[in-house]
C-alpha cells in the first residue's frame, strides 16, 4: 500500500540521516551553523548574554581588531587538510575509516554504559580537521541529541575555538567514553578499557596535526598515567606521533573561571603550532 511503503522509507531515510550525524556528516544535509555569523571580536567573546560567557569575554586577553574590517574574520581559517575523508583511509591503517569504526562500534555494549545511555555520542566535526579536542564523556545534553559537548560546557568549548578563529566545523572533536556515564560520574577504568580503542583508532584515521586533551580523563587515557593534570598541563606531549597537549575541561572553567586565562595561554600555543596568527594583546 502506497502510504504504508511511503512511511517505510522515510522511516529508512531518517535512520540513515541519523547515522550520518553520528559520524559528524550533518553539514551534509544541514548546515548547524548561522549564514551571517560573525567571528567574535575578541577571544571567548559572543554575543550572548549567559553568565558563563560574560565571564569568560572579562579574563581572556583581548584581540585588537584591524582597522575597517568588523566583518572580516581576525585570522586566517584553519587550513583543511587534503585528507582523508569520511570514507578514506588515512594510509596509517591500510582500510580503516571514520566510518568503519562507527560501524565496528555499533549498537555497542561493551561496557555496563550502554545499560543508561540515550545515544552513542560517536564524534562531531570535520572528517579532515587538523586539530582534535578530545573530552572525558557525554554529559546529559550530549546523551539526548547524540552530539559531543553541546550543553554549557559545549557552548563554552565553541567560544575557545572561535577565540582562535577557527569554527566549530573546522576541527573534529570527541571523547573518551561515548556513552554518558549516569549522574556524570568519572567514567571507571574498565570503561576507558572498552571504549579508548574507538579513540585512538578515530586519531589514526584523522592524523590530526594537534590534539588538545580536555581534562584530566582525557588526557590520563592517552598518556597512559594516572598523574595529576597539573603536572603536564600545557605542555607539549607525543601520543603515537601526533602534538598533544592538555588543558582544563570547559566545565571545570565554568567553576573555576579564574583558569581561563590558563587555557588561553595553551590555545595560543596550539593556534602558533597550527600556524594561526596571534594577535598581541598590548593591554597584558
Ligand atoms: S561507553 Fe563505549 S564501550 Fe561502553 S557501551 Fe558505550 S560505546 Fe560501548
Amino acid at each position: 500500500m502506497p502510504e504504508r511503503s511511503e512511511i517505510t522509507i522515510q522511516e529508512k531515510l531518517s535512520a540513515r540521516l541519523r547515522f550520518y550525524e553520528d559520524l559528524g556528516l550533518s553539514p551534509f544535509y544541514r548546515d548547524r551553523r548561522s549564514p551571517q555569523k560573525q567571528l567574535p571580536t575578541s577571544p571567548f567573546e559572543s554575543s550572548s548574554t549567559s553568565t558563563e560567557e560574560a565571564i569568560l569575554s572579562k579574563a581572556a586577553p583581548k584581540v585588537s581588531a584591524a582597522p575597517n574590517s568588523t566583518s572580516q574574520p581576525l585570522v586566517p581559517v584553519l587550513p583543511v587538510a587534503t585528507g582523508p575523508s569520511l570514507f578514506e583511509g588515512a594510509g596509517k591503517i591500510p582500510g580503516e575509516t571514520l566510518l568503519k569504526v562507527r560501524e565496528d562500534l555499533g549498537e555497542c555494549a561493551r561496557c555496563k554504559l550502554h545499560k543508561t545511555r540515550n545515544k552513542i555520542v560517536f564524534g562531531d566535526g570535520s572528517a579532515k580537521a587538523q586539530l582534535v579536542f578530545v573530552g572525558e564523556g557525554p554529559g546529559a545534553d550530549e546523551d539526548a541529541q547524540g552530539l559531543p559537548f553541546v550543553g554549557r560546557a559545549g557552548k563554552l568549548l565553541t567560544q575557545m575555538i572561535e577565540a582562535m578563529g577557527l569554527q566549530r566545523s573546522d576541527v573534529y572533536i570527541c571523547n573518551v567514553v561515548k556513552c554518558r556515564p549516569p549522574g556524570n560520574r568519572q567514567p571507571e577504568n574498565d570503561e576507558v578499557e572498552k571504549c579508548s580503542p574507538f579513540l585512538f583508532r578515530q586519531l589514526d584515521v584523522l592524523q590530526p596535526k594537534v590534539i588538545v586533551c580536555l581534562g584530566a580523563t582525557a588526557a590520563q587515557t592517552l598518556l597512559q598515567t594516572n598523574r595529576s593534570i597539573s603536572h603536564f598541563r600545557g605542555q607539549w606531549m607525543d601520543f603515537r606521533g601526533y602534538k598533544m597537549l592538555a588543558t582544563y575541561h570547559p566545565a571545570y572553567l565554568l567553576r573555576n573561571p579564574a583558569a581561563k586565562g590558563d587555557v588561553w595561554k595553551d590555545l595560543q600555543k596550539v593556534m602558533a603550532e597550527l600556524g594561526l596568527e596571534i594577535k598581541k594583546n598590548k593591554a597584558r
